[in-house]
Parts: C-alpha cells; structure tokens; sequence
C-alpha cells in the first residue's frame, strides 16, 4: 500500500498524510493551532467545510499519489452522505463522499473517498497503532458532543454517544433533542447549557473544592458514562474501553471503575477496563486513513 490520507473533522479539522499505520510529516490544522476561535465550524456553510477540507487535503498530499482518502466527520454517515450531524447540523444532507471526490477528480487527482464517523475512525486508529486490529476495540470521544467509536466497524449505527442514560424528562440538554442521552450530561455543548454561570473547567474545579452542586453533577458526569459503557457491555461484550477527546482530561478511572462495577454484574461480562489517552489528532487521522485503504482495497 502506498500512502494515504487520513483527515479528522471536530470541532477543527486535521489532515496528514499516512504510510504502513504511521504519520508521515506534520499535520494541517484549520483552525491552525493556538487560534482561539472555538466552534468556528459550527458557523461555518457545509459548501464552504467541503471547500476548507478539500484545501487541507490538496496542501498535505502535494501532488504525490495518494491511494485512498479517509475522512472521520461527526454523526451519522453512510456511504458518504451525512444523514444527520447533531453538532454540525448544516451538514446534514450534505453528500461528503460525492462532494470531497469531485474536488479532486476536477484536479486531475482521484483517490477514492471513504467518509466514517470521527469516533469510528478513532477507534480505528487506536487499533492499527496498538497492534490491536484483531480485537474489539470502543473508544468514547468527549468534545462537544460525545462520539462512541468501535472497531471492526459495526454494520449499521454507532451513537452510543445518544444512548438513554437517565429517565429523568427535565434531562434535555442533547445536541440531537433527545430526551435523557449521555450526551445532554457530559458534552461540552450541553454542560454550558446546564451551568449557566461555569464553564466546563470551573464546575471540575468547585467539585474538588468541595462545591455541593458542582460535586453532585461530576459524580452524575461519571455514572452517565459507566452507564452508557454498561449497555455497551451488556450488548457487545466486556473489552478495553478508550477514553480521548479534550474533555478526557476531567475524567476519574477510579470512579468510573466503581460505577461500572456497580452496574455489571453478570459474571461472563466481567473485566472491562478504561484508558485514558492523550487527546491528539493522529490516531484518528491514522484511523481515517486505514479504513480508507482497507475500503479502497474491499473494491
Ligand atoms: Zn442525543
């Protein structure tokens, strides 16, 4: 196989260029890094993140030969086309597969495109750096919103970021409308909407110093995951579960641990563990690019 390109859309997008499961050179950043300029793709028409995307992929492939082109992009995707997007909603529609290949075919460049969802290409990417593509691997992305990514891919849907959590009818604060989901507790989105007054950070910070509210909603933060991460267990199997993204930075193993203990119980699920990682592009980018090659290689 020769060399890939693997891109990444959150709230940013990131694009490198992939040989043997491996970066090779540095990675393009829109917007470049230290800009401070949150959720600008929120903002942004879908033509003109088709256009950014297409630009980042022309400057990091100059004009080599690229065999296959990956692209993670949040929600709900299916051969190339964004059936919904909960945290870039304009996108929804948008055919991504269709659009990216007509860019490059207009430039005398054609490399087939496959599109997976951003957590899915994580997951991916934790596989193929780890050695671990002959096992199962699920990965949770805490961003704006929460990705759920498993590797294989599974046929069909993956929003396990959208799993019910609670039955409580005022939990309403998911990017999708959802009544009661994971993410209307633990994404970044919805955590500003539920703390008015704190950010994200501060609520963190008032639990450690012993805040009552801020140390009620980080405890419901935690039980929300192990709780998501119980369905996941009791539907798919125990296993090693990532945790990336850049609120994976407030997250308590131990706690989690306990929870999930709580909620487990059968002993045939037993052992599943957490892991936090360190939040960087490159795995998924890496993810993105392998899928691609194994998609293009399927043909
Ligand atoms: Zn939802």
């Amino acid at each position: 196989m020769g060399q890939s390109i693997g891109v990444l859309v959150t709230e940013h997008i990131a694009v490198g260029l992939v040989k043997d499961n491996q970066l090779i050179g540095s990675i393009r950043l829109f917007p470049e890094s230290g800009s401070n300029t949150p959720d600008i793709l929120g903002g942004m028409p879908a033509g003109e993140i088709v256009e950014r995307i297409g630009h980042e992929i022309e400057h990091v492939s100059q004009g080599q030969h690229i065999e296959a082109i990956g692209v993670g992009f949040p929600g709900i995707n299916r051969h190339g086309l964004v059936e919904e997007s909960p945290n870039l909603k304009q996108t929804k529609g948008l055919n991504l597969g269709e659009a990216l290949a007509s860019v490059f075919s207009d430039k005398g460049t054609p490399a087939p495109v496959h599109i997976l969802n951003d957590a899915a290409a994580l997951a991916a990417g934790i596989a193929a750096t780890r050695g671990q593509l002959d096992k199962l691997v699920r990965a949770w992305f805490l961003g704006v919103g929460i990705g759920s990514g498993r590797y294989p891919a599974a046929d069909g849907f993956s929003e396990g970021g959208h799993s019910v959590v609670t039955l409580d009818p005022k939990e309403q604060f998911c990017g999708c409308g959802g009544v009661g989901h994971l993410e209307g507790i633990m994404g970044h989105r919805a955590m500003r909407l539920r703390f008015l007054d704190l950010e994200p950070e501060e609520v963190f910070d008032g639990a450690r110093s012993g805040d009552a509210r801020c140390s009620d909603f980080v405890k419901l933060w935690h039980r929300a995951l192990a709780a998501a991460t119980a369905t996941s267990v009791h539907l798919d199997g125990p296993g090693k579960f990532f945790i990336s993204g850049p609120n994976a930075r407030f997250v308590q193993t131990g706690l989690l641990d306990s929870y999930l203990n709580e909620m487990v119980k059968m002993s045939p699920l037993q052992g599943s563990a957490f892991e936090v990682i360190p939040t960087s592009d490159v795995t998924a980018i890496i993810g993105a690019a392998v899928s691609a090659e194994h998609a293009a290689s399927a043909h």
